[in-house]
This record gives C-alpha cells, structure tokens and sequence, in this order.
C-alpha cells in the first residue's frame, strides 16, 4: 500500500507531477534511492534529500542542485524504490526546468552531450557514433580527443563508418517538431 503524505500542498510538487506523472509526496524517505545510486558520490543533494525538498516546495534549491546532472539514468533507484516512483523520469523534468530557467549546470560538457546526442537521433532516428563523438569534441573544443581510438574499433567493427537511418524517419522529425510545439505552448 502507498504511503501518501496529505499535509504537503506545494505547487511545486504539483507542478512536476503535471510535468513527468510522478507524485513525489509518496515518498516516505527510506532512503533506497540513495543507498544504491551509483553517483550519489558526486551529488552534494542526494536523490531522497532532493525528494524531500521537493515536498517542502524548496522550488530553487531544488533545481540550484547538481543532483539530476549528475544522473546517469540507470534506473537503479527506482527498482529499489517501494513506493514505484519512477525517478528518471523525474531528473528528466527537473533537467528540463532548470535548463529553460538558466540555472547552474555544473558541467559544461553536459549541456554539449544532450544537445548533440539529440540533434543526431533528429537527424538520423538512432545515434551515429562517429558523427556524435565528432561533434562532442568540436563542441568542447578538443577536436582532436580519443581521435586515435576511432581506426582501432573501425578495424575492429565496433564502429560504422556511415551513420545507419531508420526506415521511418519522417515519424521521427515529426515527435521532434511535437515536442518543440509543447515546449512553445507551455511558455
Ligand atoms: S537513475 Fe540517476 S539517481 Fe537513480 S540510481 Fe541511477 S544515477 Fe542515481
Ligand atoms: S526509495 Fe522511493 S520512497 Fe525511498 S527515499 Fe527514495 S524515492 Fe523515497
């Protein structure tokens, strides 16, 4: 059975529930997430501390936090999760919230990473390894990084020298096109 805690009514959490479906007040802080995130290491916020200021509103000390940069999406906290609350889905949001809204991030290597590994999978339905590790490197200024490795796992077939397309791309320009549509509502 859930555990719900009915006091909290912060918009906050409102507001994420509206944004990726999760309600952050079921969590009763056991502290699972935490226990077995394999970056908790790194984050100054850990994953049920930042669950936590959620259900106190603490709006901007929330999406001030490194916590869903350092994320690495590998979905270990929610399996561990009693109560089911899918939390990628909620670093997802708050990633998304904090970029629109100029917050820190504390890499800059990070914002680089989601903007090309996007703009491949728009341009080609799938991620295009050498293209993408290209782009990267130029994007950061290091165009020259790993350079080496590239001939090694080409001979090896472990990289494709032309990108692969889906057979369906025009499906997948147009969830592009969607996505960027709701982004322009919603503002
Ligand atoms: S998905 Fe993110 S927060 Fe959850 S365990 Fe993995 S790295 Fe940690
Ligand atoms: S595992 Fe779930 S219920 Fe436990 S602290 Fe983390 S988010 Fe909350």
């Amino acid at each position: 059975m859930k555990v719900v805690i009915k006091s909290d009514t912060t918009s906050f959490s409102k507001e994420l529930k509206e944004l990726c479906g999760q309600d952050l007040l079921t969590c009763y802080q056991c502290r699972k997430c935490t226990m077995g995130c394999p970056m908790a290491f790194r984050m100054e916020m850990k994953v049920s501390e930042m669950m936590r200021t959620v259900q106190l509103g603490l709006r901007d000390e929330v999406l001030s936090a490194d916590t869903m940069w350092w994320c690495v999406s590998c979905e270990t906290c929610a399996t561990r999760c009693p109560q089911g609350i899918e939390i990628v889905e909620v670093m997802d949001a708050l990633r998304e919230m904090a970029f629109k809204e100029g917050y820190h991030i504390p890499l800059e290597s990070i914002k680089a990473f989601h903007e090309v590994f996007l703009r491949s999978v728009e341009t080609y339905g799938r991620l295009y390894e050498i293209g993408f590790a290209m782009d990267l490197n130029f994007a950061l200024s290091n165009p020259l990084k790993d350079a080496d490795l590239g001939p090694v796992m080409l001979s090896k077939g472990k990289l494709k020298l032309l990108p692969d397309r889906v057979k369906d791309l025009n499906s997948v320009k147009k969830l592009f096109e969607n996505v960027k549509k709701l982004e322009e509502s919603r503002t």
